[in-house]
């Protein structure tokens, strides 16, 4: 026999998840398509150096959460954590370089071997976008319009914070760098194991840690903002004043830095206090190393991703199965009937439901159960007369039909 608890942080989406789910996700695609974003997909597992050589080796999902094994060829396989790494893959492999500036939006399963906890899972669902080769801050604005019009569009927003910081151009941070390790130095002994290694290869991760002795430490380090060069600083501004322009409210967050190496200039984060630790919902930033990292002529990028899995977990009440109609036979002898006109009615555009078997009163639950709002039920005195009974299942209201004028009478449940 299986074991049959699903493999540890992964689960099962039952109906009224998938129905959130869907929702995140369609709303967030039709709202790509209006800001011009087209959805595009790449593999689930591609070679582990696109990961490898582009996330960082410091970072978290390479260090310990990539789920990495050899195939049957021996070849080096990895489940993708993100989807940027293989947007950008794509963007090469295709050589759309020619086509630039590229828009895309993505939705899918993503896979981190990490500890499971309430919205967080070793498979979880990411929708993004990116946008690749606009090197004006303006892109940055519209990337992040967009995440607001869509936690806008959920009816969420409400709950959430637009985080915002900059790390600069690679001067800056160089800069940056030397001064927080500077002061990191002084408290090395003290800083947690990750942040310790951090130190020499990737230290403004430190400011990301989520150890409380780290954080106490980093809430003393310089910001960044003292270290920006002048282009920097006017990159920056852009940003903040094509937000102020797009009526986008943020809160400006100096220890803000992504888990990802290659991010500079803006990093922005939507942040939630409805999760407990899970508090981010949507998250990105600017990568114009990226590309050149991965082999390709240097192109600017920017985008974020969203977790689907948190955001269902913000949406209010799934709606239920709006408009259907049960067609409810009152015994066996209308069963043809009913199934030829349930089938009709699903023809003519209907969700309609055939209670299967039982009475009339477990099929009328059943109707209920399923959210149906109105019931056509067919019984055999109504048929030899060439009409159906049909029911408000809200009010209790019926009338009767005539069968050949029944989809003109339940026009308003289409
Ligand atoms: P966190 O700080 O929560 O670990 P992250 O920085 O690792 O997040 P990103 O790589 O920026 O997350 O991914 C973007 C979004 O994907 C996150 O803001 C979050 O909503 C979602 N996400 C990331 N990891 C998980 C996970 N293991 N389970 C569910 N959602 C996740
Ligand atoms: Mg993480």
């Amino acid at each position: 026999m299986p074991d049959l608890q699903p493999v540890r942080g992964t689960h099962d989406i039952l109906p009224d998840e998938m129905r959130r789910h869907r929702r995140v996700e369609e709303t967030a695609r039709a709202l790509g398509l209006r800001y011009g974003y087209a959805e595009m997909a790449t593999p689930i597992f591609e070679f582990a150096d696109v990961f490898a050589r582009t996330l960082g080796e410091t970072s978290d999902i390479v260090t310990k959460e990539m789920y990495t094994f050899r195939d049957k060829g021996g070849d080096g396989i990895t489940l993708r954590p993100e989807n940027t790494a293989g947007v950008v893959r794509a963007f090469l492999s295709n050589g759309l370089q020619q086509q630039l500036p590229l828009k895309f939006f993505y939705r899918g399963p993503m896979f981190r071997y990490e500890r499971p906890q309430k919205g967080r899972m070793r498979q979880f669902h990411q929708i993004g976008v990116e946008l690749l080769g606009v090197a004006d801050p303006l892109a940055d604005v519209e990337v992040i319009a967009l995440g607001q019009h869509l936690l806008d569009e959920l009816g969420v927003a409400d709950r959430t914070t637009l985080e915002l910081n900059t790390l600069g151009d690679s001067e800056s941070r160089a800069a940056y760098r030397e001064k927080l390790v500077a002061y990191l130095r002084d408290f090395e002994t003290k800083l947690s194991e990750d942040s310790r290694a951090r130190l020499g290869r990737n230290p403004l991760r430190i400011l990301d840690s989520k150890d409380e002795g780290d954080r106490r430490i980093v809430a003393g380090a310089p910001p960044i903002a003292a270290s920006l060069n002048d282009s920097s600083k006017r990159f920056f501004d852009s940003v903040c004043r094509g937000l102020e322009v797009c009526k986008v409210r943020y809160r400006l967050n100096p220890r803000l830095v992504r888990g990802l190496d290659y991010y500079n200039h803006t990093a922005f984060e939507f942040t939630t206090e409805a999760l407990g630790a899970q508090g981010a919902v949507l998250a990105g930033g600017r990568y114009d190393g990226l590309v050149e990292q991965m082999g390709g002529p240097p192109t600017p990028g920017t985008g974020w991703a969203a977790g689907v899995d948190r955001l269902a977990l913000l949406l209010s009440e799934p709606e239920a199965w709006a408009g259907a109609i049960a067609v409810v036979p009152v015994g066996a002898g209308e069963t043809d009937a009913a199934l030829g006109l349930v089938q009709r009615l699903r023809r003519a555009g209907f969700a309609a439901d055939l209670g299967f078997s039982g009475n009339m009163s477990k099929r009328m639950k059943r109707a209920d159960r399923i959210g149906a709002r109105v019931a056509v039920v067919l019984g055999e005195s109504e048929l030899a007369r060439g009409i159906a009974t049909v029911r408000d299942m809200k009010t209790g209201e019926q009338d009767e039909v005539p069968l050949s004028a029944l989809e003109d009478r339940l026009a308003r449940y289409r």
